[in-house]
């Protein structure tokens, strides 16, 4: 890289980080010290972050700490103090009182609020008043900036209809950007069918979904003759999708007719009430990663081990603290979540954008850990990556990972079952010396057994049309104590034999 373009990208970065700097200041003094009775009682160590190198000598908060008090991370403001606030008074003078109480409440007061998707058995509320409403819709149209959609698009939403992230950010996507979108409801809600017909009265040229649902959809589509010609974006969240998946999600958008697609990934969690997209990128070619947005949020990367900041580029954990928000409010948020390439500050080589990027991949370890499913036969098993190279069998459609007991009973060893859809005309015995290798180089481990399903029965496997989310892997281990045990409980899909 050339010295004088190295020089003025730090420079960007440097300025962009004060910029960060001055709204973290500002937002922990007049919002979160004095209205959030967890961090209150943090305030002289709040008090001393002026940058956002700072922000590490802060405690991490993470999902437990909020299950144990939520009630502790809602902003509640105090009257008393707003009311003697110079600017409180100078819009009084202006506006009127009722103007200003107006506002406040529009500010503070809890109007929505969505849930952690997680499968403990607690889903976690996040409080948001008006004003994060607000944010979420600004979120939303970035969204559609990025992935460089446009207004006379028509757009199916086939989220789940359900109190989350995904579903509800999207539709405030659509009406912020001022677009035709349709919310299906997903699969629980309209079935494949009602999705198919949606998508054949719409003829819309953005999806917006899960991978794994909209994969089904895709592929019903082509096992009815169906078209989707004017199709040009396929918007995922809510799972990782491999470049794999996103290969085939492509391979089937040509089968339905459709000309260049672009298949875009977002990401988000439920705690940031906010999600980033990739941008558009030449096929063959890297992804810009997922694009933060500064002004709305801090994004740290730390070694999971110790809790320590890495450089720039530098593989760890995502740690994120908003800067504006209301409702349910939590700093220096540890999501669990490992990305390999980091956090980077240089423009975005696909779009220019100068906005620091997610770059690499991403996995997710929470729902692993929290399933209790890092361990099989006495093995660390690494699920994030078994899933990437199971996507990235061109041979096999959808599949799902089955852990049993050998007899179904508890003391059995544990058994890996692997159900597949076998794609084109490949043979099967080829096709289970191949899974079987590939599964070994990432869990030294092999399935014992491989079996091959229709299109039909994997989509009853997975629970299309009937979870919220499409199942994966699934747990049919019985349980020895349902106390101990409880996390791993199934909703419904894997009733115990
Ligand atoms: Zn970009």
């Amino acid at each position: 890289m050339r010295p004088g373009i190295s020089q003025c990208r730090v420079g960007s970065s440097r300025l962009l980080l004060e910029r960060q700097g001055a709204l973290l200041r500002r937002y922990l003094e007049r919002t979160v010290i004095p209205f959030s009775g967890h961090y209150a009682s943090l305030g002289d160590d709040l008090r001393r972050v002026h940058c956002v190198e700072d922000l590490r000598h802060l405690p991490f908060t993470s999902k437990r700490d909020v299950q144990d008090n939520p009630r502790d991370f809602i902003l509640i403001p105090d009257r008393k103090v707003l009311a003697r606030r110079p600017s409180t008074l100078l819009r009084a003078v202006l506006h009127g009182r009722k103007a200003v109480e107006e506002s406040f409440e529009r500010e503070f007061r809890p109007s929505f609020m969505t849930f952690t998707t997680g499968r403990s058995a607690q889903p976690l509320a996040f409080l948001y008043t008006n004003h994060d409403l607000r944010n979420l819709q600004d979120a939303g149209g970035r969204i559609m900036r990025i992935c460089e959609a446009k207004r006379e698009m028509k757009m199916l939403n086939m989220f789940p209809y359900a109190p989350h992230l995904a579903f509800w950010l999207s539709h405030y996507a659509g009406t912020e950007f001022g677009v035709l979108m349709v919310s299906s409801g997903g699969g629980k809600v309209a079935g494949t069918e009602g999705n198919l017909r949606v998508m054949m009265k719409l003829a819309p040229e953005v999806l917006i979904g899960m991978p794994t649902f909209i994969y089904h959809v895709l592929q019903a589509a082509i096992s009815r003759n169906l078209r989707c010609p004017k199709l040009s974006k396929i918007i995922l969240g809510g799972e990782k999708a491999p470049p794999g998946m996103r290969r085939k999600l492509t391979d089937l958008a040509t089968q339905l007719g459709a000309g260049h697609v672009d298949v875009l990934m977002t990401y988000g969690f439920t705690e940031a009430k906010m999600a980033w997209p990739e941008c558009p990128y030449p096929e063959g070619e890297a992804s810009g990663g997922f694009h933060l947005y500064p002004d709305l949020g801090i994004i740290e990367i730390v070694d999971p081990k110790t809790g320590e900041p890495v450089g720039e580029g530098r593989p760890g954990e995502i740690v994120f603290t908003p800067l504006d928000a209301r409702g349910t409010v939590v700093l220096r948020y540890r999501t669990g979540d490992l990305i390999d390439g980091g956090l980077v500050y240089e423009p975005c080589p696909h779009c220019g954008r100068q906005v620091p990027r997610l770059v690499g991949r991403i996995s997710r370890t929470s729902e692993v850990k929290e399933m209790h499913l890092d361990k099989l036969k006495g093995t660390l098993v690494d699920f994030n990556e078994l899933e990437h190279v199971l996507d990235n069998v061109d041979a096999i459609g959808a599949w799902q990972m089955e852990l049993r007991k050998a007899n179904d009973d508890p003391l059995e060893l544990d058994e890996l079952i692997l159900h597949v859809e076998k794609l084109g005309q490949s043979d099967e015995s080829h096709l289970i010396h191949e899974l079987n290798d590939r599964i070994a180089s990432v869990i030294e481990m092999h399935p014992n057994r491989i079996i091959f399903e229709s299109a039909e029965e994997m989509r009853r496997l997975q629970g299309v049309g009937a979870q919220i989310k499409e199942q994966r892997l699934v747990d049919h281990r019985p349980k020895v104590d349902p106390t101990a045990t409880a996390s791993l409980s199934r909703n419904g899909n894997g009733a115990h034999p």
